[in-house]
This record gives C-alpha cells, sequence and structure tokens, in this order.
C-alpha cells in the first residue's frame, strides 16, 4: 500500500493513511510513503539555493515544512511524541550542515551536485516513514519504519537511478517477511535507494509508485495499492478536464502507456515489475475510498467507447533529422540512436520517412552535444515548447475511424509525429504546448462527455450499410 504526498499532506490525512492501513492489517500490509506534499519540491529548491552560495537562506527556507512535521506530531502522537521530535531534530541538523557545507565543496561537478541533492531530498520520505509507523503504533498497529536504502540498491545515476533488480529482490525478501510473519507493519520511504557502497540515490520524481510496485514484486503479494488523491485513474487530467471519470478496469500495457505519456497519478515505470510478476495494481482514493478506484491488470475488458483515456505531456522537444543518404541505405536509425544512446537520453515518440527521422524528447539537458552529432549525419532541426498527446484504449486495435474521430476534432490545430505503437492500443501524436489543454478538452468531450455518441455512431453506420445494400439490390 503505498501512500503519495498527497495522502500525507497534514495530520487528518496520516490519520486517515493509519486508518486505512488498520483496517486491512489481516491482509498483512507492507506501507510505502512518499514525503509530505510539497517538502521534495522545497528540499530541492534548498539545495538549488545552497548551490548557488544562499546557503543561510537555504536552511532557512525550510523551516515552514518542518512546522508541518510537528504539527503532524503535535496533533496525533503522545507516546511517540519525544522520539519523533528528536528525530526531526536531528534531521534538521543534518540537513542544515548538508546545505551549509555543500556550496564550497562541491563545486561544478555535476556528479556531487545530484548525489548531494540525493541525499537531502531522502528526508522527505524518511521523516514521512518514520511518523506514519508512529502514527500507527499509537492506533495499536504494530508498525515500524524500514530503511529503504538497506534493500533498494541502485546504480549510481543519481536523480534519476535504476534498481539493482536482483539485488533488490533478495534483501527485500530477507529484510521484510520476518516482520510480516511477526504481524509487524513496515513502513518504508519511497523514492530513495542506495548504491552499493552506500551513498544515498533516488528513483526520480514520483519515484514513490515504482518503490512500492518493486516491493511487491519482490514479495509477490497479492496485489499493489497506490493510495492517492484521486478516485483511480481518470479518462484524463482533472486539472484540464473536470468531467474527467474514474477508468474502472485497464489493461498492463493500457496503464503503461498512459503513465508513461503524462498520466501523473502512475510513475511511469511502476507497471515494469506488476508485469514481469502479472501482480494487478490497484489505484484508489484515499480521501474517498467508496468515489471509485481503477484495476490495472492482465485481463480487461474493451471499452464500449473504445478509448479509455487521454494522457498528456508538455516539456516536450522534438527533433527532425534530414539527409538524403538515409535512401535505401542501412545502418542509419542505428547511428542515430547510438548517439542518443551515447548521452543517456531516452527518445519517446520515433517516426521515419525514407529522408528523415523525428522523435522527441523529454529530458533536454544533454540536447546541444546530441545536436552537435547528429548534425554530422544530416540536417537537423530542434522545436521546443512541444506536447504529446496519447490516445489509448484496447479497442483502438480493431476499431475503424477512430482516428478519423480524433483528428477531425482537433482539425484546427497542427499535428506532427503521429505513432501507433506496436501494441496499437494508441495514437500517439505531438502538437504546440499552447494548445495542449485545448486539445485535451475537445478530445474528451468528443469521447466521454456525450454518451449518446457511441450509439449515434453504430446507428449511422448501420443505415449506411442498408443504404448501400439497398442501392446494391
Ligand atoms: P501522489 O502524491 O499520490 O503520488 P500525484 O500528484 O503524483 O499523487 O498523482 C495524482 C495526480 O495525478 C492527480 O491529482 C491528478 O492531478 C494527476 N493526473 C494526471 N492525469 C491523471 C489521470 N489520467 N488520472 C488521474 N490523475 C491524473
Ligand atoms: N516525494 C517524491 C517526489 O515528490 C516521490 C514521490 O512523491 O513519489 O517526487
Ligand atoms: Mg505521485
Amino acid at each position: 500500500m503505498k501512500f503519495g504526498g498527497t495522502s500525507l499532506e497534514g495530520a487528518t490525512a496520516f490519520q486517515n493513511a493509519a486508518r486505512i492501513v488498520s483496517e486491512r492489517q489481516t491482509l498483512r500490509p507492507v506501507v510505502v510513503v512518499s514525503a509530505m506534499a510539497r517538502f521534495t519540491d522545497a528540499l530541492l529548491v534548498s539545495v538549488k539555493q545552497a548551490l548557488s552560495a544562499e546557503a543561510a537562506s537555504s536552511a532557512g527556507t525550510l523551516e515552514k515544512h518542518f512546522d508541518r512535521h510537528i504539527r503532524v506530531i503535535d496533533a496525533l502522537l503522545t507516546h511517540e511524541a519525544p522520539r519523533m521530535r528528536k528525530l526531526l531534530d536531528q534531521s534538521r541538523g543534518e540537513i542544515t550542515e548538508l546545505l551549509n557545507a555543500t556550496a564550497a565543496e562541491i563545486g561544478q561537478d555535476h556528479k556531487r551536485r545530484k548525489l548531494f541533492a540525493d541525499a537531502v531530498a531522502s528526508y522527505g520520505e524518511r521523516l514521512s516513514a518514520a511518523m506514519l509507523a508512529a502514527v500507527l503504533a499509537e492506533n495499536k498497529v504494530s508498525a515500524t519504519d524500514v530503511d529503504a536504502r538497506q534493500f533498494i540498491i541502485t546504480d549510481d545515476d543519481y536523480g534519476c537511478a535504476t534498481p539493482l533488480i536482483d539485488e533488490t529482490f533478495r534483501r527485500a525478501q530477507e529484510q521484510l517477511p520476518p516482520l510480516i510473519e511477526s504481524s509487524c507493519v513496515p513502513v518504508i520511504g519511497g523514492f530513495i535507494g542506495s548504491t552499493l557502497t552506500g551513498e544515498t540515490t533516488t528513483l526520480g520524481r514520483g519515484g514513490s509508485d515504482y518503490t512500492a510496485a518493486l516491493i511487491g514484486a519482490a514479495l509477490e503479494s497479492e496485489e499493489i495499492q497506490i493510495w492517492t488523491d484521486v478516485p483511480g485513474v481518470l479518462t484524463a487530467d482533472p486539472r484540464l478536464a473536470p468531467k474527467a471519470r474514474t477508468v474502472p478496469q485497464l489493461s498492463f500495457e493500457e496503464a503503461a502507456e498512459l503513465a508513461y505519456f503524462g498520466a501523473k497519478v502512475l510513475h511511469p515505470k511502476t507497471l515494469q515489475p506488476a508485469i514481469e510478476r502479472n501482480i494487478p495494481v490497484r489505484i484508489c482514493n484515499s480521501r474517498a475510498q467508496e468515489s471509485g478506484s481503477t484495476l490495472v491488470g492482465a485481463e480487461t475488458e474493451k471499452s464500449p467507447q473504445t478509448v479509455k483515456a487521454i494522457a498528456h505531456k508538455t516539456g516536450v522537444t522534438t527533433l527532425q533529422v534530414t539527409s538524403a543518404r538515409m535512401l535505401g541505405a542501412y545502418g542509419f536509425l542505428r547511428a542515430i540512436f547510438e548517439i542518443f544512446d551515447r548521452y543517456r537520453t531516452a527518445v519517446d515518440v520515433v517516426t521515419t520517412s525514407e529522408v528523415s527521422v523525428s522523435l522527441s524528447l523529454d529530458d533536454t539537458s544533454a540536447l546541444p552535444g546530441i545536436v552537435e552529432e547528429l548534425e554530422k549525419l544530416g540536417s537537423v532541426s530542434v522545436e521546443e515548447k512541444k506536447a504529446i498527446l496519447c490516445i489509448v484504449g484496447e479497442g483502438l486495435r480493431n476499431t475503424p475511424g477512430i482516428a478519423a474521430r480524433v483528428f477531425s476534432t482537433i482539425s484546427d490545430i497542427n499535428v506532427s509525429l503521429i505513432s501507433q505503437g506496436a501494441s496499437r492500443i494508441n495514437l500517439t501524436f505531438a502538437i504546440e504546448e499552447a494548445r495542449a489543454r485545448e486539445a485535451v478538452i475537445r478530445l474528451h468531450k468528443e469521447f466521454f462527455e456525450n454518451s449518446n455518441e457511441e450509439n449515434a455512431i453504430t446507428q449511422r453506420v448501420t443505415s449506411e450499410v442498408e443504404n448501400r445494400d439497398r442501392v446494391l439490390g
């Protein structure tokens, strides 16, 4: 059971999370938590300030967040309160020390800067875990916080580390079952891990979902539950489409596409471990359990609308490489992708023609170097401020007319990089970022806000067939 930052916003939310866990004690839960809402952002801002030699102000900006932790402790703990206050004081001291030491010591070394950011960011999840374990204990649920860095073992790609799966699974299988068997609920900070040499790492923003999935897979759990602030995966981002509603069931592939293309409710890597061990993932609302949930699994019903949800991702850059030398040549694509490989940059969408390759990138930190090398292969054009939209549903596989419906709904918006994934359950394309909101709203309206629409279409098709039959005699 993973509780996100929005489900651990303050005392009421902590109490609520503890109640949700205690009601499920017989299921022998393992709990994963995020930092309190907005705390990771604040910690990372303080790191930035420290690195720009504003160390004094950097620690100061965290005070109001330490106060939020104290308010939870004061509101919910009695026996555990002194120990938790001491832990908070100690953490505050360590963070301040780290921030003060930094500016002078770290300099411009990119890797050391990231290592330092991970060390500071890790306090968010570590404090949350200790606090929720204490709140559970005060509610007569035997619980203990376990430091994720003892068993989530990763490479040293600080800020976005990759878990070493075998080592992680081995250690999780060694360390967690004895607690579970003694009816003690392990409470673990998500998002963080450690290298084999013991340096703190993080799995990338929003990575607590991934931690939960890794632990769920390692222990072969019955289910991986993601408790958040919305009733499951919705038909679109509710911040854009207020009428978005819960999708009750998704296949692993559908959920993976949505997560990858911007549905923030699931970290993009969450589904990997679940798919490998065939463990269902349930997304639930911690604020209103009855309001709906989504079950992600191997089996899924084909949605009658054929489209199940729309995801979108902004801040995307597209690149086009054009060269006549590509005509009929082999090895060209390899040469292009080797460049991305060398710069450790992931490519999201790719389309090709005889003489050009277009692709989209999320992470542009290495873009200047990449473009310089690509220019040796052909002419390169870069467009920033793009958005990717992704329409997902198993029904896309064999329902004709969906693409036509999508593009006619946004016919006045320029579309590029159109691609239907190999799984054929998604239709993905790029548009101007400035028009993403409008496009999502219009597509949501077209596919989800007109319940008669499907009937109307079926009727239209039927009468067309009847007419044709009549004409053909
Ligand atoms: P948590 O703190 O629980 O990890 P997140 O903020 O990371 O929560 O993810 C939940 C948020 O994801 C929702 O509040 C919502 O704004 C956003 N979101 C974007 N797309 C979707 C979608 N398709 N379904 C549900 N939520 C979505
Ligand atoms: N606290 C981390 C973040 O804000 C991880 C998470 O919430 O999943 O990115
Ligand atoms: Mg999240």
